[in-house]
């Protein structure tokens, strides 16, 4: 009997309706009249709307996801880059505006818009406190995470822990909150947003406001529209992060005139493991293996230089190389001896005593598989192996050569992973300005709709990516629309 009483009050806790405005009740909520609405509860979004309350907006944030899953991609990452002119207990040293932009030139090889991109960095100084002040704690980086130490702060407990933190200030500050509820047509009229429709618990509904917020991140999760783009080959990519971000938001802002910009094939893709979830992975499943043995494809053909930079230079172009083979996957081939070298995967890998015995299990050719790592074998040249330099293990007559870190493959037991393109997010994005409106096709600024995150970032990031980017564009740009939002909507 006594069971039976604790088990019924821990579902009642468990299930009882959420405090505070984490309102589930969302078709309630959505009687109520807002200035603001924030359409995505990621960062940006978050940001955002923590900004417009506090600047007297009465503000409702529109999430697709259920309350478990809130957070977008934002809840799956770990660290953000800022600028600030000293070490602190997190960072090992200054990280000046200089340098962060010559990092940002370099990796976009000047494909940005050098104003937004600078207005993003010099605003990035202030994160490091307001992040803090709204409940986000910091952590020394861990061994392994890219080199990030000098110009990236971790937040203890990852993105999830930040997005929680963001939900209870916003929540605390008065700030409506609407789950299962998505947005999938915008009314918009002569550059100014009336209303959105919201579909949710099988019914739909229009608000209206005075001002929107669009933070409803990229298309990354819409197959479809990434076939346009990559044709077939994108039914065998996998999503690392939310299956919500389809992209309805941008359609609808491009539906209305708004002006596109970005690269419409441009994404942030790496090598992932092949037996990743469809959706939401999250970081575990990449794979770092890459430049500790050789890649090979499905015909067993090695297709780039698997040692051509420190990893974490080129961990974010191994998802398109990977797009590019047959059937789009991919096999990392390692002995036992690399296997400390990187960190550890959350599936084991596939692992044999012979390399015959690994293709077989990989299900590659195994004649072929022993060729080619007798090729690479032969091939390398004797060196001082140093995982922590662009050292001098490579190989000679190789084509594509190895660069470094190439070593015999000869120390059994030998492992082999599969690998699929895994994709991160697109950069097909809507174009704004300083103040985060969004700007029309006839170049004129909306009146009353602003962008932040991932749907506005390929203004910035024309092309590659610099680790912690992400979060920065969306918290600097996501605290601009609040502000501008809630200026527009009050005044
Ligand atoms: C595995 C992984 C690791 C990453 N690690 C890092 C990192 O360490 N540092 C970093 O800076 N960046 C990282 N990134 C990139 C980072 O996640 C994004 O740049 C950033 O989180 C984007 O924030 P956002 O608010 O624009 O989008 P999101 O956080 O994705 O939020 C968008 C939200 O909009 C909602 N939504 C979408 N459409 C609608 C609709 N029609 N109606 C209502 N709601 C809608 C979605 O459900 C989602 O919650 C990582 C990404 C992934 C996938």
């Amino acid at each position: 009997m006594s069971e039976f009483f604790v088990t019924f009050a821990l579902f009642v806790v468990i299930y009882s309706p959420a405090r505070s405005n984490e309102n589930t009740d969302s078709m309630t909520v959505l009687t109520q009249s807002f200035d603001v609405l924030v359409v995505g509860g990621g960062n940006a979004g978050l940001c955002a709307a923590i900004t417009a309350r506090r600047a007297g907006a009465r503000v409702l944030v529109l999430e697709s996801a259920t309350k478990d899953f809130r957070g977008g991609n934002s809840r799956h990452t770990r660290d953000i880059r800022y600028m600030h002119r000293a070490a602190t207990d997190y960072v090992t040293g200054a990280y000046t505006e200089q340098e962060f932009w010559e990092d940002l030139r370099q990796v976009t090889g000047g494909e940005t818009n050098e104003g937004l991109a600078r207005l993003t960095i010099q605003n990035s100084e202030e994160l490091g406190d307001w992040m803090r002040a709204n409940g986000i704690h910091w952590q020394k980086p861990l061994r392994g995470t890219l080199h990030l130490a000098q110009s990236n702060l971790f937040m203890l407990g990852g993105g999830k822990a930040m997005m929680n933190a963001y939900y209870d200030t916003a929540s605390r500050s008065g700030v409506q909150i609407a789950y299962e509820s998505e947005v999938s047509e915008l009314r918009i009229r002569d550059g100014e947003f009336l209303s959105a429709v919201v579909s949710g618990n099988g019914a739909a509904r229009e608000v209206e406001a005075k001002a929107i917020v669009v933070a409803a991140g990229g298309f990354e999760a819409n197959i479809p529209w990434l076939k346009e783009y990559w044709g077939n080959a994108a039914d065998n990519f996998i999503i690392r992060g939310t299956k919500h971000n389809q992209g309805r938001m941008l359609k609808e802002l491009l539906r209305h005139g708004g002006k596109p910009v970005g690269d419409p094939r441009g994404c942030h893709a790496v090598a992932l493991d092949a037996r990743a979830p469809k959706f939401d992975g999250g970081i575990v499943t990449r794979l770092d293996s890459v430049p500790f043995g050789i890649v090979v494809n499905k015909e067993v053909k090695r297709f780039y230089d698997e040692g051509e930079d420190f990893w974490p230079k080129r961990y974010a172009i191994w998802g398109k190389l990977i797009a590019q083979q047959p059937d789009q996957i991919a096999y990392s081939i390692v002995d036992a001896k690399a296997l400390p070298h990187f960190m550890p995967s959350v599936f084991p890998p596939v692992e044999a005593d012979s390399i015959a015995e690994l293709a077989s299990a990989l299900g590659l050719d195994p004649k072929a598989l022993v060729r080619a790592v007798d090729e690479f074998n032969r091939a390398t040249r004797p060196g001082a192996f140093n995982p922590g330099s662009l050292d001098s293990c490579r190989t000679e007559g190789l084509d594509p050569p190895k660069s470094h870190w190439a070593r015999p493959i000869d120390t059994p037991p030998y492992y082999g992973y599969p690998l699929r393109p895994g994709i991160t997010f697109t950069y097909l994005g809507i174009t704004v300005d300083e103040r985060a409106r969004v700007i029309m096709q006839d170049e004129r600024p909306a009146k009353n709709i602003f962008a932040a995150g991932e749907v506005m970032a390929g203004n910035i990031l024309g092309k590659g990516y610099l680790a912690g980017f992400g979060l920065t564009i969306g918290s600097v740009f996501g605290r601009i629309a609040g502000r501008e939002a809630a200026r527009r909507a009050t005044a």
